[in-house]
């Protein structure tokens, strides 16, 4: 059986090596805080905004959340960005995504102070990041990165094969992978015959938000399988089909009425990868404790800190 890498231990690892630097920020004057803006009343993003607020909270980091209204204009928004700009207090701003659809979300995501961008989406970071420079990194990726390095799986010389292109995770786990030395190959929708190519990965990191579809035949044994995708089931045949009806994985689903899965199939995984991100467990966790870190690393940059 594969070893399953623990988003959970390691996510708990980087909280305890950030409190000490959270502590000396506040000893030298003030702790971070984070800004995270959150328009309107959409119940997934609720859910992860409470989730960042709760990290802040246990690290001792402010937080503030900021609630503009759904009917909220572009002009609006840059005045809220404009106005977390320059506050002093605030060391990160988070703009949490999506935006409606009346609010021009790259005007505003342009509008972020790039060295408070602890997204790391600011064209000017997303620059850094491709040039190798120092700066934040979009949160997932980065989470991917320190989940690889401290289960010490080698990426130098190794071929990484990532499937998905987004700005959030695609790409930018590509370029990470890439400046760690791995021969990266990068897939999507038109890719021709991905399992053959996905096979030839020794790493192979999935972000398609495709309940399951990376079954056996696209892993290479013994490959290192990260998988980003979350997805809720919620029709009982289908998760009896994914789960190939195993009593414990419906015991979840008849208890909850859902279940999550990732883009990788769970129980093929399990059997023929060397190494794996569970769904839940995996990469989920790591995206807030690389948030966090973006934080306490943007007031650690602050003048007369460092
Ligand atoms: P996007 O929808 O922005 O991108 C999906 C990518 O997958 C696209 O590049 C698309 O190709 C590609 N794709 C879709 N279907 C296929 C297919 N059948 N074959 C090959 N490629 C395909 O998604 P995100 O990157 O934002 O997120 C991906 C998944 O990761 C989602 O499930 C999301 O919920 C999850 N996620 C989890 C996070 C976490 O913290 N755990 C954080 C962020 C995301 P094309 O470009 O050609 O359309």
């Amino acid at each position: 059986m594969a070893q399953i890498l623990d988003g959970n231990r390691v996510r708990d690892e980087i909280k305890s090596e950030l409190k000490p630097r959270v502590e000396a920020l506040a000893a030298a004057g003030r702790p971070p805080g984070l800004a995270v803006v959150l328009v309107g009343n959409n119940p997934a993003s609720e859910i992860y905004v409470r989730n960042k607020i709760k990290a802040c909270h246990d690290l001792g980091i402010y937080s503030e959340n900021i609630a503009p209204a759904d009917a909220v204009s572009t002009e609006e928004m840059l005045e809220v960005v404009r106005g977390l700009n320059e506050r002093a207090d605030i060391d990160g701003i988070l703009v949490q995504l999506p935006l409606p659809k009346q609010v021009d979300t790259k005007r505003i995501l342009l509008a972020v102070e790039p060295a408070k961008d602890v997204d790391g989406f600011h064209p000017c970071n997303v620059g850094r990041l491709v040039a190798g420079l120092p700066g934040p990194r979009a949160c997932t990726p980065a989470g991917i990165l320190e989940l690889l390095k401290r289960y010490g799986i080698e990426i130098a010389g190794k071929r990484a094969v990532v499937v998905g292109r987004s700005d959030i995770v695609g790409k930018p786990v590509a370029f990470l992978l890439l400046h760690e030395h791995a021969t990266v190959t990068i897939c999507h929708s038109k890719t021709r015959d991905l399992a053959a190519v996905c096979r030839e990965g020794d790493i192979l990191v999935v972000a398609m938000g495709r309940a399951a579809l990376i079954t056996g035949e696209y892993i290479k044994p013994g490959a290192t399988v990260i998988d980003v995708g979350t997805n809720r089931i919620e029709n009982r045949d289908e998760a009896a089909r994914i789960f190939r009806h195993s009593a414990d994985r419906m015991g979840v689903f008849d208890k909850r009425g859902s279940v999550l899965v990732g883009d990788v199939h769970p129980l093929d995984v399990a059997e023929i990868a060397g190494a794996y991100t569970p769904v839940p467990g995996g990469v989920g966790p790591l995206t807030i404790a690389m948030l966090m870190a973006n934080t306490v690393a943007a007031a650690e940059r602050r003048p007369g800190i460092c």
